[in-house]
């Protein structure tokens, strides 16, 4: 993986090799009017940075999958909605207990509360439920809508906005999650859960930028 900045000669030298490869360094100095001497050191460059590829009496071979290297504005403009995981949601009523159990059927951090109506009421971690588990014993008749954290004090993501958008939501506010949500039309400032966004989701992400691998 590379970022390096090109100089326009280097640039001038890709091009050549793009369209005339394999072409020997002696023929890429001819075409520049330049010594074969003088491009030695940009020839270095760019068979290290993996744009060229050299092979021994054949030339230089432009290396195809160097185009895919890492543009800072795929990460930039990658979409919440694109990358959204299933929510889990419990209801209002459901007891602590219940949601430990789900917490760890589901295999997840945080669960969505929602009311009766399905919107959005409330979070729980997994330190809310540990937290509620000291000195409670009975956690069957304890509702989670007592110790979650509440709306409107609830971060939430929309499915339009970045995954950099969620990333500094998440980092600003040191959470592991969002909801992501849509206000409902007929209903302003209450939001259906349509997805969530995690730390992981965006460390996916990012790894799999980092790779090459279509993500
Ligand atoms: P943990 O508590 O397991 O470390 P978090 O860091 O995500 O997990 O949660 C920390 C606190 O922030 C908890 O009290 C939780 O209810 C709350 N919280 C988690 N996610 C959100 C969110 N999206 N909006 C508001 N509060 C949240």
């Amino acid at each position: 993986m590379s970022s390096i900045k090109l100089t326009k000669r280097q640039e001038e030298i890709v091009q050549i090799v793009k369209e005339d490869g394999p072409i020997t360094g002696e023929q890429i100095a001819e075409k520049l009017k330049l010594t074969r001497a003088t491009l030695r050191p940009d020839l270095a460059i760019l068979t290290m940075a993996g744009s060229l590829e050299a092979r021994p009496r054949v030339g230089y071979f432009f290396n195809k999958d160097s185009e895919r290297l890492f543009e800072p504005t795929e990460f930039l403009n990658l979409k919440v909605n694109d990358y959204k995981g299933h929510p889990i949601v419990v209801q209002k009523s459901s007891s602590v207990y219940d949601a430990i159990v789900q917490m760890f059927l589901e295999d997840v951090g945080t669960l969505y509360v929602v009311d009766s109506e399905s919107c959005l009421a409330g979070v729980i971690s997994r330190k809310d439920l540990l937290r509620a588990a000291i000195g409670n014993k009975n956690l069957e008749d304890l509702p989670v809508s007592v110790i979650m954290t509440r709306m409107p004090n609830i971060i939430k993501v929309n499915p339009e906005e970045t995954l950099v958008q969620a990333a500094k939501k998440l980092v600003t506010n040191r959470i592991d999650s969002l909801p992501v949500v849509r206000e409902l039309k007929h209903k302003p400032n209450s939001y259906e859960v349509i997805g969530r966004i995690t730390k992981t989701t965006i460390t996916k992400v990012y790894l799999e930028i980092a790779e090459q691998k279509s993500v």
